[in-house]
């Protein structure tokens, strides 16, 4: 017997209409591309949205076609992405940070007709222009701008196509699996491989995602999402500002520490995004400014392995909870949020400490499990000891690469996150390191997060990568990269010692070599595969 409830499909839509309904007047910040600050709310949005969606129909767009940007966090990108999967099509958001060779080549992966961007990134499009003929709408997020057209006179005005249109729209009643928006991996090798969202699939992600146990947000919030929306969605955060009604402050492009600890303290912002690096430099610009970030409880910490030493010192310097939180562009992204449970209460702060390193537990609506690295179908005990292979299913993670190509989930219906983790009795995940980066050496596993992780914590090191070097006797030995910071004469043998009584002396590294910069991924994540072409042999030559 079916149950005699309404149904009603779980639109991105929604959302919208909810914010603009209950929390109209709630106050959006965005930071412009041009430098001006725009302040406006979610009830001019929602009618943005709507008039945006009108002038994108009178273009024959038409349903499921795919609608690129190529923009940062602010206001237009967020009425383009609201009119775009509102309407039925599915916005793509690319990550303009990526080699013209890779933009090019999702741009005609995805087919996509039409393409949002904010001025700045004009020479980027005019530079691939030839190779996208798909595209056939170019549309510039700003007012007409004559030195755009001169170079690019097809190009259409976001501010224009609204001017011609009124906000008298219903969004379209869609099934809730259809297709919403596309991710594509920033991966380092191989080409990007495309992640379909459904809409149902970002509404269930964004409830989960403010629930208390993973980023606690309620219309009390004033959020930052300094990460781009170009990745993963900004973790989902512009859903889940909207689903909650909380005030959202858009960053724009300067995304250095300077300008986001103006922004936090001018418009008192409770929480904020960000990947490690964005933090290091944040905690550094407060420190220079004098600011204690005093309106920020909480900051969310992901995308790569966060070093302790910045969980600690915005606990202890600024009393502010760094939660960090594991997730992928294949599982929208959110798998796991650091958040205590009430037996943890009673830990000591050394405890707690280490508790907060942890990635976290799932909240409900995804299941994590460890499988052995050698034997693929044999579990791996949760007991906080054990490593393995991490897989992962849920409401809101992948089914099938956009292209199908390569298959998504393992024979039984799990996604393989390329991941090696720990998992305790509660549930807490600890990332060990991806698949390919864990070191090898006689048979042991070493962690280069681990050697990383200590490294960076020292004040004269600025970037610090663990690779696995060939040995002849180890089969793979560590070696750690290292950029130093600026003025700092700090040896070898001086970063081997700090790693005294950190770590086993069996896994301190046999060698540091200093390099003037380590590459980073469009990601922001660093290309390790190329450190282990340049400096995989440093071994067997010594
Ligand atoms: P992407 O799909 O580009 O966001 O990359 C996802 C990968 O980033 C994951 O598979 C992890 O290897 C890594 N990652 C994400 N969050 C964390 C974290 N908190 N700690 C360690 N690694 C992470």
């Amino acid at each position: 017997m079916l149950g005699k409830m309404m149904y009603q499909p779980l639109l991105i839509s929604s959302l919208m209409e909810h914010a603009a309904r209950y929390h109209g007047d709630t106050v959006v910040i965005s930071k412009e591309v041009d430098g001006q600050t725009s302040h406006s709310d979610w009830s001019t949005i929602s009618n943005n949205s709507k008039r945006l969606a009108k002038a994108l129909a009178t273009l024959g767009l038409k349903p499921s076609e795919r609608i690129a940007t190529l923009a940062w966090n602010n206001r237009r990108h967020l009425e383009a992405w609201y009119a775009v999967s509102g309407s039925g099509m599915i916005c793509h958001t690319i990550n303009p940070r990526l080699f013209p060779e890779q933009l090019t080549f999702i741009i005609n992966d995805a087919e996509d007709r039409a393409l949002f961007f904010d001025v700045t990134f004009l020479p980027l499009i005019m530079a691939i222009k030839d190779q996208i003929k798909n595209v056939k709408h170019f549309i510039c997020l700003g007012d007409r701008d004559d030195k755009v057209l001169a170079q690019l006179p097809e190009t259409l005005f976001f501010d224009e196509l609204l001017v011609e249109q009124d906000a008298d729209f219903e969004w379209p009643e869609l099934d809730e699996t259809t297709a919403s928006s596309l991710c594509y991996t920033s991966g380092t090798t191989g080409n990007p491989k495309g992640i379909l969202y459904t809409h149902r699939s970002t509404v269930l992600h964004s409830m989960a995602l403010c629930m208390p146990d993973a980023l606690d947000l309620s219309a009390r919030d004033v959020m930052l999402p300094v990460v781009p929306m170009f990745h993963v969605n900004a973790w989902g955060t512009p859903y889940a500002a909207a689903l909650t009604g909380c005030s959202l402050v858009l960053p724009g492009p300067n995304l250095d520490g300077d300008s986001l600890v103006t922004l936090i303290d001018d418009y008192q912002v409770t929480a904020a995004l960000g990947v490690p690096t964005i933090w290091q430099s944040l905690l550094a610009a407060a420190n220079a400014k004098g600011s204690k970030l005093a309106s920020m409880n909480r900051n969310v910490v992901g995308g790569a392995a966060c070093p302790p030493s910045i969980i600690k010192t915005f606990k202890d310097d600024y009393n502010c909870d760094t939660l960090h939180a594991w997730g992928m562009t294949e599982t929208s992204p959110i798998g796991t949020v650091n958040q205590i449970k009430s037996k943890h209460n009673a830990l000591s702060s050394d405890e707690m400490e280490k508790l907060r390193q942890s990635q976290g537990r799932p909240p409900y609506g995804v299941k994590l499990r460890l499988m052995d690295t050698d034997n693929p179908l044999e579990p791996v005990a949760e007991d906080g000891e054990s490593q393995g292979r991490l897989q992962i299913q849920g409401h809101w993670i992948i089914n099938d690469y956009y292209t199908h190509k390569p298959d998504a989930l393992t024979e039984d219906g799990w996604f393989d996150t390329g991941d090696i983790a720990t998992i305790d009795g509660d549930g807490y995940l600890n990332i060990r390191d991806r698949s390919k980066d864990l070191i090898k050496s006689g048979g042991e596993w070493i962690s280069s997060v681990e050697l990383e992780n200590i490294a960076v914590a020292h004040p004269q090191i600025k970037m610090a990568a663990a690779i696995a070097a060939s040995h002849e006797k180890w089969g793979e030995r560590p070696v750690l990269i290292v950029v130093k910071e600026p003025e700092s004469n700090i040896t070898e043998e001086q970063v081997l010692e700090y790693y005294d009584d950190k770590i086993a002396s069996w896994q301190v590294p046999n060698k540091v070599v200093f390099v003037d910069n380590i590459q980073l991924n469009g990601a922001g994540k660093m290309v390790k595969k190329d450190l282990r072409d340049t400096h995989g042999d440093v071994l067997l030559h010594a």
